[in-house]
């Protein structure tokens, strides 16, 4: 393979990475035996079947059957080239490479449009931080935003700018380095006046956060009007960068706390995210003023587990919370809600009470979901009415019926008897007749399963023909040993009845021949059909027994070698009683022949 950095510089960004370092920047990682298990984030999925080998230094996915090493991970989640998984990986694992610039750009997979639209963002984007940081037109802008509260630390974060007042600011810069109006209204810069291909600025005399896709390129705008105006927050249309159903705000840089934490806090706007930073929790995320999609609930649920929605204490934000949460539950995420007083939302809150009360009296006490839905059914109530109180009882016991863990109904169930004076023993009952009038309706199961731990899948081994089984154990057992390798070569060497199989076989021949010690992780980088890879990587998960002995390799290899042969003498014992029945005695002995000339070529 011709890589455009050295093999040996390639040896040395192996050596110092370590898969499950990699993979868990992306997927949330628990280890259970050997490996390591996550959700896939390559397919939809809610119970684990992703896995890692950190002995091996591979991943494969019992769901969708993707595999590799850690430069195939890369090249697969980034959708870059080998040659930008090497430089990605060198660059955390602090090795130096040096490549031709434009080996980086002429490889990566994004178009040359989206390529110049990126370019434009990022190059104004420098622009606008420039002007609030260092200029006299930037003052007031720059006085507005620490008057609010932004230290200059928050705002280098968060690359906060300025956009100046102007219509044709941003036009002239950027057309000046050469890019074409047409495109950066498609990029959402630029605004056409009605069909005159005449264009303007979308951003005009606005505070500027750049927002960025999950690999930290600035993809939108959003502006905050300096002062008091409308609308208060203008941003970037929906552009072939900008999808905002799909963009969590600020998970590039929150990632590695998310990680580090095992905990992400969802908001509801970006300045609730920069706030809560400035207060010392930087592992918030926010959506881009729309409701959170399941995509994005997938996202999140493929990093971490526990989310806290941290969402405005009105109205709508609580109805916000109540949907964002069932989402999140259906993807598999352990929700409790933290309570905003009074309609504040959570950057005023932060400015009038402080980082401390807001880390102890919100996030702190965040409740539960069952506990936040209890409150949430109340709103609007008369609780002093008994008919409405009555009603609020049968609601709330339809959610404790969906509570799958016994400790917590009773634990609800005694709160409501205490809170309405109820016996006990007679909401007990209660709860059951719904809890069956539930069970009876149909599919409720699918749709209301709440909370179920993930666990991972146990995989059983379905019953396979006995050559399939043999084919893969001598594979695996070929991938860690070279002898091993050779003797089936040696005995067997194409015989492999599954095509594939066949393939991989001659794909490790020719790698031990070149040299190489054994390696999958390395070896599976060689390898260009997914398809292969697929079953590869399966492989290296297999448990093998530490040594081989002969006896068994040579069963495998018999099993292996003799399967299709056993497969014509069956045929020919069928031709053979066929002649007989047609009194050809001749015809038959002939084939009896054969057949005992075949059986001595079986391996015994
Ligand atoms: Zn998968």
């Amino acid at each position: 393979m011709n890589y455009r950095i050295p093999e040996q510089t390639i040896d040395q960004i192996r050596q110092s990475t370590d898969i499950v370092d990699v993979i868990s920047e992306y997927v949330q990682l628990k280890k259970q035996g050997r490996n390591y298990f996550g959700l896939c984030p390559f397919h939809g999925e809610s119970t684990p079947s992703f896995s890692v080998s950190q002995e091996k230094q591979i991943y494969h996915c019992f769901g969708c059957g993707a595999g590799g090493s850690a430069f195939n991970f890369i090249m697969e989640i980034e959708g870059v080239s080998f040659v930008e998984a090497a430089q990605k990986l060198a660059k955390s694992s602090n090795v130096e490479v040096e490549v031709p610039e434009y080996t980086a750009t002429e490889q990566t997979g994004q178009s040359k449009e989206t390529k110049w639209m990126m370019d434009a963002h990022l190059l104004l984007h420098k622009f606008y931080h420039h002007l609030l940081l260092n200029t006299k037109e930037g003052q007031e802008a720059y006085d507005y935003v620490t008057g609010r509260g932004f230290t200059d630390e928050t705002l280098k974060k968060f690359g906060v700018g300025y956009a100046l007042n102007s219509w044709d600011f941003a036009l002239k810069f950027l057309t000046k380095r050469g890019y074409n109006q047409q495109l950066l209204e498609k990029a959402g810069l630029l605004i056409e006046k009605e069909h005159t291909a005449e264009y303007f600025d979308r951003f005009r005399n606005r505070i500027m956060f750049p927002i960025h896709d999950h690999k930290g390129n600035v993809i939108a705008f959003s502006g905050r009007v300096l002062g008091e105006g409308e609308p208060k927050y203008l941003n970037s249309p929906e552009t072939p960068l900008f999808n905002k159903s799909k963009i969590l705000y600020n998970f590039h840089q929150a990632r590695p706390h998310i990680r580090k934490q095992e905990q992400v806090i969802l908001f509801e706007g970006f300045a609730d995210v920069i706030a809560a930073d400035g207060a010392g929790l930087p592992n918030g995320i926010a959506t881009m003023g729309t409701s959170l999609t399941e995509d994005q609930a997938r996202i999140i649920r493929r990093h971490v587990e526990n989310v806290t929605i941290c969402y405005d204490g009105d109205n709508a934000g609580i109805e916000a919370a109540y949907r964002a949460a069932n989402i999140l539950i259906q993807q598999g995420c352990y929700v409790r809600i933290a309570m905003m007083p009074d309609k504040m939302d959570p950057d005023d809150y932060i400015r009038s009470k402080g980082s401390d009360s807001f880390k102890q009296d919100v996030i702190g006490a965040s409740l539960t979901f069952m506990a936040f839905k209890l409150r949430y059914l109340r709103k609007g109530r008369n609780m002093k009415d008994e008919g409405e109180r009555m009603r609020y009882v049968e609601d709330v016991l339809k959610e404790i019926s969906m509570l799958t863990k016994a400790v917590e109904r009773d634990h609800y169930l005694r709160q409501l008897a205490d809170e309405f004076s109820i016996s006990l023993d007679a909401l007990k009952q209660q709860q059951f007749q719904v809890y069956k009038s539930l069970m009876q309706k149909k599919d409720y199961n699918e749709q209301n399963r709440i909370n179920i731990p993930n666990k991972p899948k146990i995989f059983t081994q379905a019953l396979k023909p006995a050559y399939l089984n043999a084919e893969r154990y001598l594979l695996a057992h070929m991938l860690k040993d070279r002898t091993v390798s050779e003797k089936v070569q040696a005995s067997i060497e194409g015989s492999f009845i599954i095509e594939e199989h066949r393939a991989i076989a001659t794909y490790l021949y020719a790698f031990y021949e070149e040299g190489y010690e054994p390696n999958i992780s390395i070896f599976m980088e060689r390898i260009p059909e997914q398809s292969l890879k697929k079953i590869i990587s399966e492989l290296g998960m297999l448990t093998l027994e530490e040594e081989l002995s002969d006896a068994v390799l040579h069963d495998y290899m018999k099993q292996v070698f003799n399967y299709p042969k056993l497969l014509t003498i069956k045929e020919k014992e069928q031709d053979k009683k066929q002649a007989e029945a047609q009194n050809d005695y001749l015809g038959a002995a002939q084939i009896a022949m054969e057949i005992i000339q075949m059986k001595k070529e079986l391996k015994q």
